[in-house]
């Protein structure tokens, strides 16, 4: 299927993805019998194991299959001082716009851009039916996303990160009981609150990265890893963002993978490419389409500020190319801003080499790191992208029929088979629920189903995209054979019982 390019396409199938994650239980909006809570997702029974297996996976590669990289579990919560060090108290935010003709609320930087003075035209208040009005863009140089109108209110910065606080005292109450009273000003009194709430405040983390340089010497240490090394860590991050958007591309509530690669000074030039192909080719590794995904440097104006060099991995989502993941140079930012807050040394000391300003034996340095952050949620909505297909063909009666299937790797499906007896009678069901009982036992995720005929849940398992349906029928019970059948080409061959885990086993690898 090609991608489309008409925005009521691209529309089209998000909303047929959003539509098959809920009925067949991948992803449910939040308190959904409340209302739902806006850009909240709750993974159901499927979406947990795909999720699960995609990030097994990374896990797998990034770590498992190398010497060089460990893990961790940090928590979630940190010293406030982590985020004045990284740089997120002050700096981590986006410029928030105000549509002042429709409302609309939105991101300056993600904003169509027009040329200053280009005239425009645009429906007072946004509304249908409203008057139609001419102006031209401001100096901002873009315009409303929602309703194209320039009428805009100037950027604030927005700080993205959910702040909370730790312990029993509520610090709103205690701040304005001490305030009360005192005769200040609104802004006064706003201020001494603000600066009451923030001496007891911790953060929700907006990203996993700072505990591994935070904890960059305990790990160095008790492992005794040797430069170059990584240490990977996966979990759900939080920010407040001023527009979520695309299902779970982006939500408030999320989960990363990221890994920090800390290396000598000037070897950036080598892993920051290793790192960029080594995570591009993962991505491929599990994708239908390759040709989906691609890569883009950062130009001079995008770089962070302590970034050298950055590359973004982009994917062909249905609206467009987008960020999947980001790989960047940090050099040694992050260290030497946790030594500098923490007045802790985070430096190595390599016994082989040279100091390159003394010439003498031993160099202490503050390691350089290379950084993959990619995004688990985010990945999932791309695997599910990039699996939904529509196949045409004839039903049994002659007429069109429409199959929909999902044609994931096999190793990111939820289920990896589904053990089906043809009847629910003639001693099948028990001799598929032996067989399923095999699977189980071998540690082989698969779903033992009897309900609706043979013919539906085959149309079940290629929409959920497990792999292979074993079918238990008469035949079984006199040959012990079972038929496979292939979700992509729908072929199905006879082969021993047997042999069934070991088939499944092989296709896994
Ligand atoms: P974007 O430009 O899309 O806001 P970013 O450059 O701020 O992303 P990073 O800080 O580099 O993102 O985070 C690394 C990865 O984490 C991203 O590539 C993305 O896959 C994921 N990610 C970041 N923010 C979100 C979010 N709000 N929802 C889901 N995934 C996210």
């Amino acid at each position: 299927m090609t991608h489309p390019e008409q925005p009521e396409q691209s529309q089209d199938l998000m909303n047929k993805i959003v539509s098959l994650c809920k009925r067949r239980g991948f992803i449910f909006q939040s308190s959904e019998i409340y209302g739902g809570l806006k850009s909240a997702y709750d993974y159901g029974p499927l979406g947990v194991e795909l999720k699960r297996n995609i990030s097994n996976e990374w896990w797998r590669s990034v770590v498992i299959e190398r010497d060089d990289v460990v893990g961790i579990d940090a928590s979630i919560m940190m010293h406030p001082k982590v985020w004045e060090a990284s740089g997120h108290l002050a700096g981590f935010s986006d410029p928030l716009v105000d549509c002042l003709n429709c409302k609309e609320r939105f991101r300056a930087d993600k904003a169509p851009k027009k040329a200053p003075g280009t005239p425009i035209e645009y429906v007072q208040g946004g509304k249908a039916g409203g008057a139609k009005l001419k102006g031209e863009v401001s100096k901002a140089g873009y315009v409303c996303p929602v309703c194209g109108a320039s009428n805009l209110s100037s950027e604030r910065q927005f700080n993205l990160m959910f702040k909370t606080n730790l312990g029993p005292v509520d610090p709103l109450t205690e701040g304005a009981r001490e305030l009360y009273g005192k005769g200040l000003s609104f802004e006064e009194f706003r201020a001494k609150l603000e600066e009451h709430i923030r001496s007891s405040a911790v953060y929700l983390r907006p990203e996993t990265a700072q505990a591994m340089f935070v904890q960059f010497l305990n790990v160095q240490q008790s492992m005794s890893m040797k430069i170059p090394f990584g240490i990977a860590q996966m979990g759900k991050s939080f920010r407040n963002e001023i527009v979520t958007e695309h299902f779970i591309f982006r939500s408030c509530e999320f989960e990363q993978m990221e890994m920090e690669f800390f290396i000598e000074p000037g070897t950036q030039t080598t892993w920051l490419p290793h790192w960029r192909d080594a995570r591009l080719n993962w991505y491929k590794k599990y994708a239908n389409t390759p040709a989906s995904f691609r890569v883009r440097q950062h130009d001079k104006a995008e770089l962070a500020h302590y970034s050298d060099d950055t590359y973004d991995i982009e994917y062909l989502f249905p609206w467009g190319w987008d960020e999947l993941e980001g790989i960047a140079s940090r050099t040694s930012y992050d260290l030497i801003q946790h030594s500098k807050h923490a007045g802790v040394k985070l430096t190595y000391f390599d016994q082989q080499k040279n100091d390159p300003e003394t010439g003498k034996p031993g160099w202490r340095y503050t390691p350089y790191v290379v950084e993959p952050a990619a995004g688990l949620t985010r990945s999932v909505l791309m695997i599910l992208c990039d699996a939904y297909r529509e196949e045409s063909g004839v039903d049994h009666e002659g007429g069109q029929k429409t199959r929909v299937l999902l044609k994931l790797h096999p190793r990111l499906a939820p289920y990896k088979a589904a053990i089906l007896p043809l009847v629910k009678k003639d001693g099948q069901p028990e001799k598929a629920s032996e067989i399923a009982l095999e699977f189980r036992k071998a540690g082989i995720n698969i779903s033992y189903d009897m309900q609706q005929s043979i013919g539906k849940r085959y149309a079940k398992h290629d929409e959920i995209g497990t792999p292979y349906c074993l079918t238990i029928d008469n035949q079984t019970l006199s040959d012990n054979t079972v038929t496979i059948r292939n979700r992509d080409t729908c072929e199905q061959i006879r082969i021993p019982i047997s042999e069934a885990i070991n088939t499944i086993k092989q296709r896994l690898e």
